[in-house]
């Protein structure tokens, strides 16, 4: 049995109260939300805080608020709170379908949607028990110095992992962190470097407290998933892909982001751009999956085959801006799991 190590609990209850605990324990502490990432990472000592401040108890981090201008999501909201709101299933599709795919029932109800978007990156050789990394001679993710990827290269390439930051992304989403005495916001975008180890710009002391979007009014987005399982498995190439029509069905603004093929969310501008200025027809699709497939470089440190998810890339921008168009993709939907058993990615 893997049992956690030894640590201090805090519970503070405001956010003001949060940031000064957080600030004063300094690096050797973490934030607590939901626990369903951070405590296998602690029993399987990848991380090893002495401190856990939680956020449950602190005000003013929960629900989720609409108004005419927008959406205010609190980083405490459940993954299941978001994945039953039906408000977000016009414009915020792509948001709903990356939280119902996220892990299983029983995980949503207590995962946060904050602890997603600051989830840890994976790979084959860091998501493993202490015992079995200690065995190969740990890695520089954590404990080691060599990475078991790439041999040779500098710096860990851990694949980012979260289902809702490609469809938060894709819908423009601004968030806010929060530390002692000073308050920032920038762009979602903005919050994740390319890197396994440093994969947040977030520092160490701030806490994400809001996550924003504007109004979705004209605008259409979806959420394709690629994993092993049906059931739950975290995703190893996901597609979000969101655009703004005119009343005609011009295209006027888009994005594509895709997900768990770098080591951050991948936003695909110049795919987008392609859709601007036409309604979204076959050419401009396959124009954008094109340029879209090429900018993923999925390594071998996830399920199935490289080679493979790349090209399951270019399908799935196709199969999401098709959604976006209107054609009813439903079938496609209900067949993943079939399509993966057939599929020749091993
Ligand atoms: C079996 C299993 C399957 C899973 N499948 C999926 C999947 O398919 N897709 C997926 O995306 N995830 C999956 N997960 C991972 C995890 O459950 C989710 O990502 C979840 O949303 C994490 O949220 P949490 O509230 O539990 O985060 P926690 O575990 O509490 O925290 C995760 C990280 O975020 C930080 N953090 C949390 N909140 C904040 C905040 N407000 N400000 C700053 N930092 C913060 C923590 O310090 C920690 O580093 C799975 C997990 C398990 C165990
Ligand atoms: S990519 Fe390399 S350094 Fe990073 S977790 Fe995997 S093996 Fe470790």
């Amino acid at each position: 049995m893997m049992r956690l190590p030894l640590f201090e609990f805090r519970t503070p209850r405001t956010v003001e109260e949060a940031a000064r605990v957080l600030d004063g324990e300094g690096p050797s502490s973490m934030v607590l939300a939901g626990g369903t990432d951070l405590l296998p990472n602690m029993k399987r000592r990848q991380q090893g805080p002495r401190t856990l401040i939680s956020l449950r108890q602190v005000e003013g981090l929960s629900g989720v608020q609409w108004d005419g201008t927008g959406t205010r999501i609190g980083p405490c909201a459940t993954i299941a709170e978001i994945a039953q709101d039906t408000r977000f299933r016009n414009g915020g599709s792509a948001l709903w379908q990356a939280a119902s795919v996220v892990a299983t029932p029983h995980i949503r109800n207590l995962a946060t949607l904050g602890g997603n978007i600051c989830l840890d990156t994976r790979c084959s050789y860091y998501d493993q028990n202490y015992e079995w990394r200690k065995a190969i001679n740990f890695c520089m993710k954590k404990d080691g110095e060599i990475c078991w990827v790439a041999t040779g290269s500098p710096k860990c390439m851990a694949v980012s992992s979260t289902d809702t930051a490609p469809a938060l992304i894709a819908l423009g989403a601004i968030v806010r962190l929060r530390s002692r005495g000073e308050e920032r916001e920038i762009p979602l975008a903005d919050l994740y470097n390319n890197d396994g180890m440093n994969y947040l710009t977030r520092r160490p002391n701030e806490i994400l407290t809001e996550i924003r979007l504007g109004s979705l009014h004209g605008w259409k987005s979806a959420y394709w998933k690629l994993r092993r399982r049906g059931s739950f498995d975290f995703p190893v190439l996901s597609v979000a892909a969101a655009a703004r029509f005119s009343a005609s069905g011009v295209v006027e603004e888009a994005r594509i982001v895709l997900g768990a093929v770098a080591s951050r969310p991948l936003v695909a501008t110049e795919a987008a751009n392609a859709l601007l200025g036409r309604p979204l027809i076959e050419q401009s699709i396959e124009e954008a999956a094109t340029l879209a497939a090429r900018l993923a470089k999925p390594l071998d440190n996830t399920d199935f085959d490289m080679s493979w998810r790349k090209k399951v890339a270019a399908e799935f921008v196709t199969n999401a801006l098709r959604e976006l168009r209107g054609d009813d993709m439903s079938a496609h939907r209900l067949q993943l799991t079939q399509y993966v058993l057939d599929s020749d990615g091993n």
